[in-house]
């Protein structure tokens, strides 16, 4: 019998079940859409009934939140196996999320409902003239977004209205994001902050840690941990935020292992697939969650692989199998070095592997790591 079932047939899922595998904790997964069931690392897929199979496993979490009315959920959340059932029904529902952050008295920035065109006058007068409209469900990757300005409405669809919220757009002076897990115990153990970088929308780098921002460490972990206590959470959350002139402001939440910390495969003493197994599956964790070193985590976003990303030392390429789709992400780099020198010369050595796209991201993240060095 396997330990774990993953709800979701995509990278982070592979990932778990990759990382299980070094610790023996045993991880299927099953695509919410089809039902079939994926054992372990494989992409072989098998049509069991995901029902009948899913009472087998001890502990069902889940890669992915957006699963609102998902026939194969519905049956799992039956199950005593299903992970967080508050925070699965919660956190996906931005409207509720963001009505949670002010609720705990955590910062996020200013929001209210949409329920008509009409409000746009009265949310530029509370709010500011610069504000972003999001989806109450589904929003990924900046999808279901649309700006409005002192001179445009945004454009919004007609039907979209009452399924959104609109919120003060916030000039950050960075995006940072906390990944912590909440063990069975009620223990918390946190990574240290790292920096973002998104263009539309879209993660393409993050520096781990985010030494510019040590100083907020203490405030983000005792932020997440009332949101994690609060949900009576188990396993990893990610906390995504601005640094902004009015602080730290939480952005968003998502109850699973995150983008934003695939750097800890090769940067941390745990990654968070670890983090998050440990925690689900009740076993301790017996020492202080650290990075080695420093770390970047370049995204590879609809792009073709390169073997040269296996043979650079101190480069970890994972490539997730997915078929190609423009804008699609297809796998990511880690690059982990003792210091700050040697990462900004690890990652100028990838740069002759990257295409056109990758290599200007890589160069906008070597500047920034740059800035950080004087
Ligand atoms: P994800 O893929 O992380 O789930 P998402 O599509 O759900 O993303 P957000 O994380 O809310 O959406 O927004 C995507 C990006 O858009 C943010 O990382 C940030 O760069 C920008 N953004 C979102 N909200 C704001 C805001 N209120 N002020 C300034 N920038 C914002
Ligand atoms: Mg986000």
């Amino acid at each position: 019998m396997s330990d774990v079932l993953v709800v979701g047939a995509g990278q982070l899922g592979l990932m778990m079940a990759s990382a299980g595998a070094r610790f023996g904790i045993s991880v299927d997964r099953v695509d919410h859409v089809s039902g079939e069931l994926l054992p372990g690392t494989s992409s072989v897929r098998f049509a069991e009934d995901p029902l009948e199979r899913g009472k087998t496993y001890p502990v069902i979490t889940a890669e992915l939140e957006h699963l609102l009315g998902n026939p194969l959920v519905e049956g799992l959340k039956d199950l005593d196996g299903w992970l967080n059932p508050q925070t699965m029904d919660l956190l996906p529902a931005r409207d509720q999320q963001k009505a949670l952050l002010d609720q705990l008295d955590v910062a996020t920035s200013a929001w209210q409902e949409l329920t008509s065109p009409k409000q746009i006058g009265e949310a530029r007068l509370r709010l500011g003239s610069d504000l972003i409209v999001k989806s109450i469900r589904d929003g990924y990757d900046g999808k279901g977004q649309w700006i409005i300005s002192e001179h445009s409405n945004g454009d919004i669809p007609a039907e979209a209205f009452g399924n959104i919220i609109v919120e003060k757009k916030i000039p950050f002076e960075r995006e940072l994001s906390l990944i912590g897990a909440r063990l069975q115990s009620g223990e918390c153990v946190y990574f240290p902050l790292v920096e973002n970088y998104h263009q539309h929308g879209m993660l393409r780098y993050t520096i781990a840690p985010a030494e510019k921002a040590k100083h907020l460490q203490p405030e983000a972990e005792v932020m997440l941990q009332k949101i994690m206590k609060s949900l009576d959470y188990v396993g990893v959350m990610a906390m995504e935020c601005f640094d902004s002139s009015q602080g730290l402001l939480v952005n968003e939440l998502a109850p699973r292992v995150h983008n934003s910390g695939h750097w800890s495969q090769s940067g941390a003493n745990f990654s968070q697939f670890d983090l998050h197994l440990f925690a689900i599956t009740g076993r301790p964790i017996n020492q202080p969650v650290k990075a080695n070193g420093m770390s970047v985590m370049l995204n590879l976003i609809g792009c073709e692989l390169n073997p040269d990303w296996y043979s650079l030392p101190g480069i970890q390429c994972w490539w997730y199998g997915k078929s190609w789709r423009e804008n699609r992400k297809l796998g990511h780099i880690n690059i982990t070095a003792y210091d700050l020198p040697a990462l900004i010369s690890k990652c100028a050595e990838l740069l002759p592997t990257l295409d056109d796209f990758h290599r200007q991201m890589m160069n906008l993240c070597i500047e920034n790591l740059q800035k950080k060095s004087v």
